[in-house]
């Protein structure tokens, strides 16, 4: 990065989504009043009487959690969706006012029976349990001919709005392909359509040859702070190998995923000494049965700290009227988050046994 970027306001362009952040690095000097920093103790307990998601607990509705062992799936006891919503009547009463039918599945997946556990601190091989299951249940919802796209992602953290901190994701199986992916589709069909190669295998590269804002690798995977990042220590996980989905892993891609969402979310922990908020999903293509070459599989992690364990980055005034903005650099939200260490803050001592 020159000294430019480093120094001036400017705007970086995102070119999975097609549109612009604004960078303002001269603003990490201005005196901070806003909230005051706070450690929060990690949850000491791992089994816990009123967690609907321990093992052998009852959910709502006499839903029974069975005192699973590994990992446990099931249907959401308050969906979003329902595989048989209805389609609105036809007569459309205003042009501006559309509404369609939307048919999909809400399933949980707790990740572990331990209450007080999360992901950096569960062992690669129970990390690897959780990947495992990501791929069967994307096969399974995606083959569903009402399925046109399946949602993996985890919401971890009071802050982020979880209501149970016990470990456990969701995944979401839609008849139309959502928002945010349906905007990464139309850019990566518009660069492949004139570039004749992939954005993100062509971006992957660009990164490892500047090497400024990767955090942390294996064989597999990449973790690193985008150059048009707009949560402070947002990161984007690409897989190195040109791969559309998760439901066409091989053994290798599993480990490595396992693997780099252990490294990555040990350093976040590690960042603020605290259990590191974030919402974290993966974008893959749409589950339409048709031939996608231009998309190729990758994680999102937007974690809202900015500057300690308690002090947030807020989405508000110009960022929700006009566009998103930043003050620290995305390359030193990078910097610092590979200088930490690659141990976990809670276990210096002896390993969880
Ligand atoms: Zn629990
Ligand atoms: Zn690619
Ligand atoms: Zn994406």
């Amino acid at each position: 990065m020159n000294d430019f970027a480093l120094t001036f306001p400017h705007r970086r362009f995102n070119p999975l989504r097609g549109d612009w952040v604004l960078v303002s690095p001269h603003r990490t000097q201005r005196p901070w009043q806003g909230e005051v920093s706070r450690t929060d103790a990690p949850p000491a307990i791992h089994y816990d009487p009123a967690c609907y998601l321990c093992p052998g607990n009852t959910r709502a509705g006499g839903h029974q959690t069975p005192p699973y062992t590994s990992v446990y799936v099931f249907d959401n006891d308050y969906a979003a969706l329902l595989p048989d919503s209805p389609a609105p009547p036809s007569a459309q009463i205003d042009p501006l006012l559309l509404a369609e039918r939307e048919r999909g599945i809400c399933r949980v997946l707790c990740f572990h029976p331990d209450h007080s556990l999360t992901l950096p601190r569960m062992t690669l091989p129970e990390i690897e349990r959780v990947v495992e299951e990501w791929i069967a249940q994307s096969r399974e919802l995606g083959a569903r001919p009402e399925v046109g796209y399946v949602q993996i992602f985890e919401n971890r953290g009071a802050m982020m709005g979880s209501s149970n901190p016990h470990p456990h994701g969701q995944i979401w199986a839609i008849e139309h392909l959502p928002d945010e992916p349906a905007r990464e589709a139309k850019q990566l069909a518009a660069y492949h359509a004139s570039h004749h190669r992939c954005l993100l295998c062509d971006y992957i590269s660009t990164e490892l040859t500047h090497r400024q804002r990767i955090v942390c690798e294996n064989d597999a995977f990449v973790a690193l702070v985008p150059f048009w990042a707009v949560w402070p220590f947002e990161t984007l996980l690409l897989s190195r190998d040109h791969i559309p989905s998760i439901d066409v892993f091989s053994p290798a891609h599993t480990r490595g995923l396992a693997d780099i969402l252990r490294q990555l979310t040990t350093r976040y922990d590690n960042l603020f000494s605290t259990s590191f908020p974030y919402t974290m999903g993966f974008h893959q293509q749409p589950a339409d049965n048709a031939q996608h070459p231009e998309w190729h599989f990758h994680g999102h992690v937007y974690p809202p700290l900015l500057r300690s364990s308690s002090v947030r980055k807020f989405m508000v005034g110009f960022e929700m009227l006009g566009m998103p903005q930043r003050d620290i650099t995305p390359e030193s939200a990078a910097e610092r988050l590979a200088a930490l260490p690659a141990t976990h803050y809670l276990e210096s001592g002896p390993a969880r046994g």
